[in-house]
């Protein structure tokens, strides 16, 4: 099979780096284009970046000359599909006019999210949502992957809202630094600190989690859950943590929440696809875990590191009505942004769609 040409939007960022991480040994996808700002273009990838990944560049990339990010220059380099990691007030500009170019775009970014005929897909919840993009390949679109935060509380969501349904979501975050990208918070904000808001996080929460837990039948229809999210940025690198507290519409226990997490699968775990983590909720019994340096890099098989979302401290919320908490991790770069969008691309591969 011939592989997939992708381009990445944003390639130098935090999300950037894990997606020629990610997709430089990719069995479908080969990155044929690397793109930054006008100050890294024309540079080598490796002189432009300022790597903070705990593996290692890939050598064939860091020698690769970074282009401008111009939907004309994707097509020189004969890219069908372009991923983008682009800071969410340039995004707006660049992702449409590579969609109106004819590419598919799979964007971590907020620009597009709630747009009436775009998908905001977590592939295992919401995979169905693609119809909304069916009949399109060739032309070009945009399909999204939402907020790191949102991620895993939907994923650790979906199970009990199709068993238990859910009335009432609520959620306080403890976020970690690379959600802000490499200069997003200095160092003397943070060391022996945390700060109490996100601009505009938790808005975003609230609203994605409603398109991704609706549904899809020729329009997008909203869940019916009363949401509300409290975010906090911590001193972790890596992985976002949070604590959820919720009222289920049936009645429901701990041990059942637990159970049907655990045995929950969805599309990509069906059609196997490479960077389905199997399973996708892994469920600690452990009093004191999820913890972001432990277990922010679960999943499995070895492609699908850092796409597991972790839960833990499953219990009964006495002071909610048929109320259950529990504490979720996910890795924000893998699972919450590069690793969700790949897997997006490998379903849309699946279906046909590219
Ligand atoms: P980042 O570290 O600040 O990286 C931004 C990237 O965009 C860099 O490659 C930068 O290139 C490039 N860029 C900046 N201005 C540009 C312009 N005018 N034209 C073209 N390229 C430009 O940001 P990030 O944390 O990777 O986040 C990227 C996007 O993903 C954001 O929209 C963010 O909200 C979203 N997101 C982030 C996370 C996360 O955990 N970090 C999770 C989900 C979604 P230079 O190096 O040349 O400046």
């Amino acid at each position: 099979m011939d592989k997939i040409r992708v381009g990445i939007l944003g390639s130098t960022g935090s999300v950037g780096q894990r997606y020629v991480s990610m997709l430089s040994s990719h069995p479908w996808f080969e990155i044929a284009a690397l793109s930054a700002s006008g100050a890294s273009a024309g540079k080598n990838y490796r002189e432009a970046v300022k790597w903070v990944l705990d593996v290692d560049m890939p050598r064939e990339q860091g020698a690769m000359k970074i282009i401008a990010a111009d939907a004309g220059e994707m097509k020189k380099e004969k890219v069908d599909l372009v991923f983008s990691a682009l800071p969410s007030d340039v995004a707006k500009v660049f992702e449409a006019q590579m969609a109106v170019a004819g590419l598919v775009v799979v964007a971590d970014t907020s620009a597009h999210r709630m747009g009436q005929d775009v998908p905001l897909v977590i592939p295992e919840v919401n995979g169905d949502h693609l119809a909304a993009v069916e009949g399109k390949k060739g032309k070009g679109y945009i399909v999204t992957g939402p907020n790191c935060t949102t991620i895993g509380l939907a994923m650790s969501l979906k199970p009990i809202q199709t068993e238990f349904g859910l009335k009432r979501v609520l959620v306080s975050t403890m976020q970690a630094l690379s959600g802000a990208g490499f200069y997003g918070v200095p160092s003397m904000a943070i060391i022996d600190n945390l700060i109490p808001y996100i601009k505009n996080e938790e808005e975003k929460v609230a609203q994605e989690l409603l398109k991704i837990l609706g549904s899809y039948k020729k329009k997008f229809r909203f869940a019916d859950i009363k949401v509300g999210a409290s975010c906090h940025r911590v001193g972790v690198l890596d992985g976002h943590t949070e604590a959820v507290f919720l009222e289920t519409k049936d009645e429901a226990t701990p041990e059942g929440v637990a159970k049907c997490m655990a045995k929950f699968e969805g599309e990509p775990q069906r059609l196997g696809l490479p960077s389905a983590p199997i399973p996708p909720i892994i469920v600690r019994d452990e009093p004191d875990r999820p913890q972001p340096r432990l277990d922010r890099l679960s999943g499995s098989p070895a492609r699908a590191k850092g796409m597991a979302t972790v839960v833990g401290r499953i219990r009964e919320e006495p002071a909610l009505e048929r109320g259950i908490k529990y504490v979720v991790l996910s890795h924000n770069t893998i699972r919450g942004a590069a690793g969700n969008a790949i897997l997006i691309a490998e379903l849309l591969m699946a279906k046909g769609m590219l």
